[in-house]
């Protein structure tokens, strides 16, 4: 197996767990971009959101959704001010892990447009 966010979700690689479920697993990015930053990935490999088929078995992206939000609460975010979530998808956006992942970026102001 060669994604590593899929090693992750088999704990072949180690990282700090946020919140987990049956579906999706949050853990905390090793290069940090704010005081909190944590990835929220699908269990499922998929390699970037518009790799997601438009019918047939796919992670479900509602449920990913509903894990940042649990992460949050999980992380007592909800009531600190809110919270900054970034999907990159493709090269020129800035996607260099090719396994479905939500930025939960917390802890700071941030900037609108983002860069
Ligand atoms: P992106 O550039 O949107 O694909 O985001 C990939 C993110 O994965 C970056 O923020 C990296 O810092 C993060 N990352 C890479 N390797 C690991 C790892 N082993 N554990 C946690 N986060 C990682």
């Amino acid at each position: 197996m060669s994604c590593l966010f899929c090693r992750i979700v088999e704990r072949e690689v180690p990282a700090k767990i946020a919140y987990e479920d049956d579906e999706i697993l949050s853990f905390h990015d090793v290069a940090p971009q704010a005081p909190v930053h944590v990835l929220v990935i699908p269990r499922q490999h998929v390699a970037t959101i518009s790799d997601v088929p438009a019918d047939g078995p796919a992670p479900s992206m509602a449920h990913l959704f509903a894990g940042v939000a649990r992460t949050a609460h999980a992380l007592g975010l909800s009531s600190a001010g809110g919270y900054r979530v970034v999907v990159n998808c493709g090269e020129r956006a800035g996607q260099s892990v090719w396994h479905v992942h939500v930025h939960l970026l917390a802890g700071r102001s941030f900037a609108w447009p983002p860069g």
